[in-house]
C-alpha cells in the first residue's frame, strides 16, 4: 500500500527504489524516537498537481528540527522542488507526502545528532479517518506535558502517546480518542485538532498542549471569511454539554465530523453543521475547484 516494487523514495539526495531504502538498527532515531516528520498532501487541481501549503509544512519541519537539535541542510525551496519531482516520478497527483528527518548513524548517546538524513515518501492515501462521522472517547492518556517536550514540533517520539491513546479507544469500541491536556482541558485527537460548535460559533483549544495544525489554521481562516466566529479557549469536557456539533481537522484526516464523545451525542446531524460547510470549503480550496463545480 505504501509502496510497490516500482515506487521511488527520496533518500539523502537520491531517488531510490522504496523497497531498497534501509536504515541501521543501531540508528539513534530508532532507539530514542529522535526524528521529526511532516504530513503533507498534494492535490490534482485545474492548474496541475499542487502541494497544499508546502511552505508552511516545510517551515514546520525546519522548526521541528531546530527544536530537537537535528541538523537539516535543505532549504524549503529545495525540499518543495524535490517533492514535486518525486510526485512526478511516481505518477501521483492526489497524494500524501511524508518527509522524515532522522539520525541514522549508529549512536547510543543522549546528545544532539551532528548529522541527519532526509527521506521523503509519497503514496496514495484516502482520508486517514475515513468518510464516516466518528464516535470518540475521552482518553485516559493525557497529551504530553508541553514543559517536558517541544509539543509544537512534530517529533516522532511524541507519537507513542498518539498510538497508545488511539489504540486504547479503538480497543473499547470507539473510532478515535480525544485527549485532554495535563490540566484536564480538552486538547486534540491523536493526529488531528478538535473543534466544537455551540450557538452558531466555533471553539477550539489554544496552542499550549496541541500541535498547531496547518489545517486548523486554514479552517479558522475559512470560518472567519464566512463570517463564523471562532474562539480559541481552554474548555473542559463538561463544557461540551449543549454543543451541537464537532469535527477534527488534519492534513491526513482533512475535515471529519464527530457524532459523539462517550455518552454525549451532538444534536445536529453533521450535514447541517458548520463543520460540514467548512469541509466543503476546505475541499474546494485544496483542489482549486469551486463548490458548485464539485457538486
Ligand atoms: N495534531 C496532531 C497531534 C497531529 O499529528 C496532526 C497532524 N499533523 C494535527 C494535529 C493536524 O496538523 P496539520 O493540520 O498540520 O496536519
Amino acid at each position: 500500500m505504501y509502496f510497490n516494487p516500482d515506487t521511488l523514495a527520496f533518500v539523502d539526495g537520491e531517488f531510490v527504489k522504496a523497497d531498497q531504502a534501509q536504515v541501521s538498527s543501531y540508528a539513534q532515531s530508532l532507539h530514542y524516537g529522535y526524528a521529526v516528520f511532516e504530513g503533507i498532501r498534494s492535490y490534482a487541481t485545474p492548474a496541475g498537481t499542487q502541494i497544499f501549503k508546502a511552505k508552511e509544512h516545510y517551515e514546520r519541519l525546519q522548526y521541528s528540527c531546530k527544536s530537537v537539535g537535528l541538523p537539516l541542510s535543505y532549504s524549503i525551496e529545495e525540499m518543495t522542488e524535490i517533492t514535486y519531482r518525486l510526485l512526478e516520478l511516481n505518477n501521483l497527483s492526489d497524494a500524501y507526502i511524508r518527509p522524515l528527518v532522522y539520525a541514522g548513524t549508529p549512536n547510543m548517546t543522549l546528545k544532539y545528532a551532528s548529522t541527519s538524513n532526509l527521506m521523503i515518501a509519497v503514496w496514495d492515501w484516502g482520508k486517514y479517518l475515513g468518510d464516516q462521522c466518528l464516535r470518540l472517547s475521552i482518553s485516559p492518556y493525557q497529551r504530553p506535558n508541553p514543559n517536558a517536550v517541544p509539543i509544537e514540533a512534530k517529533v516522532s517520539g511524541h507519537y507513542v502517546n498518539s498510538i497508545i491513546a488511539s489504540s486504547e479507544a479503538r480497543g473499547r469500541g470507539f473510532d478515535e480518542a480525544l485527549l485532554l491536556d495535563m490540566n484536564g482541558f480538552v486538547a486534540e485527537g491523536p493526529g488531528a485538532n478538535f473543534f466544537f460548535e455551540k450557538d452558531g460559533e466555533l471553539f477550539t483549544a489554544p496552542p499550549s498542549s496541541i500541535l498547531r495544525g496547518i489545517t486548523r489554521n486554514t479552517i479558522i481562516d475559512l470560518a472567519r471569511e464566512a463570517g463564523i466566529n471562532v474562539t480559541e479557549k481552554f474548555f473542559t469536557p463538561d463544557e461540551l454539554q449543549g454543543a451541537t456539533g464537532a469535527f477534527f481537522t488534519g492534513t491526513a484526516a482533512e475535515v471529519i465530523g464527530i457524532t459523539s464523545i462517550d455518552d454525549l451525542v451532538f444534536s445536529t446531524p453533521y450535514q447541517d453543521t458548520l463543520g460540514h460547510v467548512l469541509a466543503e470549503r476546505y475541499h474546494a480550496l485544496v483542489t482549486g475547484v469551486t463548490i458548485e463545480q464539485n457538486a
